[in-house]
C-alpha cells in the first residue's frame, strides 16, 4: 500500500485486551483508543485535546494528560512502531527488541525521525474503584497549597488539576457544569485504585485541602458528574476564545514547594502591568509544575 494512504488511516487494526495492547494506524483519535478498550480498560495519556488529538500526533509529542503524574506519557504506552524513513524505507520496531531504545528516541521526536504509520500501545485495566473531587480556592497559592500537601504526604493522584478564575469562568460559560464563579481557583483531584486505600486516602485529600482553606469542596457523586468535572476541566483551553481573541499559552516548570509563591507573584506581576494572565490556566500541577 502506498505510504500516502497509510498515513490518513483511521483504523484500530487489533484490539488484544489479554495481551494489554492495541494496534492502531496514526490518524486514530486519542479517545477512540480509551473507547475501543472500555469498560474493562483505558489508555492513560488523555491531553486535553483527546476528542481531535492523533495517536500520530501524541507520539512525536510524547503527549500526556491529567493521568500523567500517576501513569506517564505517551512513551511509556509506546511499544511498537511501523515507521516509514525520509529514504522511504521502512522500519518495524519493538520496545523489547534487543538493543537501543529506538522507539524511545521516536517519540518525542517531533515529527523528524519519519513518519509512523502504525503504532501499538500498551493500555491499562482500569483501576478497581475512583473517587473525584473538586475543591474551590479563594487564591491559586492555596489550591497550590494543597497540592503540596498532598503529593508530599505520598498521596500520588490517579489525576491532579488545578483550573484559575478565567478558566473556570470561561469554562463553565462553555458547559454549565455547577463549578463555582467567585472562587478564585479549583483543584480537581481523582484517586483511583483498591476502593478501602481509596477512600482512606481520599478522606485525608479531603482534610488538606481544608487545611489549606478551600471554602467549598464538592465530591462526584455519580459517573455522569465525574465526566462532567473533566469534561469543563478539558474545554478550559478552548473557552479562552470566550475571553480574548487570541492568547498565547506557555508552560512552565516550577518546583512543586514554589508553587503558591510562583502563582502569587504572577498575580502581582498581572495587576501591576494591566494583563489578563491566567497563570494556572488549567494545568496539571503534579507535572507540568513538578519540580524533580
Ligand atoms: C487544546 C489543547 C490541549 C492540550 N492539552 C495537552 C495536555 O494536557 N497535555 C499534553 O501533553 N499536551 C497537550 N496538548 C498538546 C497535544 O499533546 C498535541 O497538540 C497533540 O499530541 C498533537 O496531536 P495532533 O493530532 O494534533 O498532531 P499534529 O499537531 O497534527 O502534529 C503534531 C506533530 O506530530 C507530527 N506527526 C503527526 N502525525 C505523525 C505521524 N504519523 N508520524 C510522525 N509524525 C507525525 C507532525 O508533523 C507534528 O510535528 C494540547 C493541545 C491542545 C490544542
Amino acid at each position: 500500500m502506498p505510504v500516502s494512504a497509510r498515513l490518513l488511516g483511521r483504523r484500530i487494526l487489533a484490539v488484544e485486551l489479554d495481551d494489554l495492547r492495541v494496534v492502531v494506524e496514526p490518524g486514530v483519535t486519542n479517545l477512540a483508543v480509551s473507547r475501543a478498550v472500555a469498560p474493562t480498560h483505558f489508555y492513560p495519556p488523555d491531553p486535553s485535546s483527546q476528542i481531535v488529538c492523533s495517536i500520530g500526533g501524541n507520539v512525536p509529542e510524547n503527549s500526556g494528560g491529567a493521568h500523567c503524574h500517576k501513569y506517564g506519557f505517551t512513551t511509556n504506552y509506546v511499544i511498537g512502531l511501523e515507521l516509514v524513513l525520509t529514504d522511504g524505507e521502512v522500519l518495524r520496531l519493538a520496545r523489547d527488541d534487543p538493543g537501543y531504545d529506538l522507539p524511545g528516541a521516536f517519540v518525542g521526536s517531533e515529527g523528524t525521525l519519519g513518519v509512523a504509520t502504525r503504532i501499538t500501545l500498551r493500555v491499562t485495566p482500569a483501576p478497581e474503584h475512583m473517587l473525584t473531587l473538586v475543591a474551590f480556592f479563594e487564591h491559586t497559592a492555596q489550591a497550590a497549597e494543597a497540592v503540596t500537601a498532598i503529593v508530599s504526604a505520598g498521596i500520588v493522584p490517579g489525576a491532579i488539576e488545578m483550573m484559575d478564575r478565567l478558566s473556570i469562568q470561561a469554562a463553565e460559560a462553555a458547559t454549565g457544569a455547577g463549578y463555582r464563579l467567585d472562587a478564585g481557583a479549583a483543584l480537581i483531584v481523582e484517586l483511583d485504585g483498591p476502593e478501602l486505600e481509596c477512600s482512606a486516602r481520599f478522606d485525608q485529600v479531603r482534610d488538606m485541602c481544608a487545611q489549606a482553606r478551600a471554602r467549598d469542596i464538592r465530591i462526584a457523586g455519580s459517573e455522569a458528574k465525574r465526566a462532567l468535572i473533566w469534561r469543563t476541566r478539558k474545554a478550559a483551553f478552548a473557552a479562552m476564545g470566550r475571553v480574548a481573541p487570541a492568547c498565547y499559552a506557555q508552560d512552565g516548570v516550577i518546583p512543586r514547594t514554589r508553587l503558591a509563591e510562583v502563582l502569587g507573584r504572577i498575580d502581582e506581576l498581572a495587576s501591576e502591568y494591566q494583563l489578563q494572565v491566567d497563570p494556572a490556566g488549567a494545568c496539571n500541577p503534579g507535572v507540568f509544575f513538578g519540580g524533580i
